[in-house]
């Protein structure tokens, strides 16, 4: 039996696709949020506090994701079109990170 000594010191955190419900490194991901005040913004920097529902960076997903309902689902609250409309422009346009 080999011991595996070597380990990864940075833990990676995995989150669900509301869309296609795959896991993946929490990165590669889109966050959408509820802030306190109740608001439901995109959060491309991953800092915003309040409840978040993860999307994949593919428009497939975000169309997926709102059409299920699974944002407003996880966020417990309405998620406006023009968010929807703002997250895929943000996509279209390859702008993923600030
Ligand atoms: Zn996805």
């Amino acid at each position: 039996m080999v011991k595996n000594k070597i380990r990864p010191k940075r833990k990676i955190i995995r989150r669900t696709c509301t869309g296609c419900g795959k896991v993946k490194e929490k990165k590669e991901m889109l966050r959408i949020v509820r802030t306190q005040d109740g608001d439901i913004k995109y959060d491309l920097i991953g800092k915003i506090s309040g409840r978040g529902a993860y999307v994949c960076y593919d428009i497939g997903c975000v169309e997926s994701a709102f059409k299920k309902k699974s944002v407003s689902k996880t966020l417990k609250k309405d998620v406006s079109k023009n968010l929807k409309d703002d997250i895929i422009n943000i996509i279209s346009k390859g702008e993923e990170k600030i």
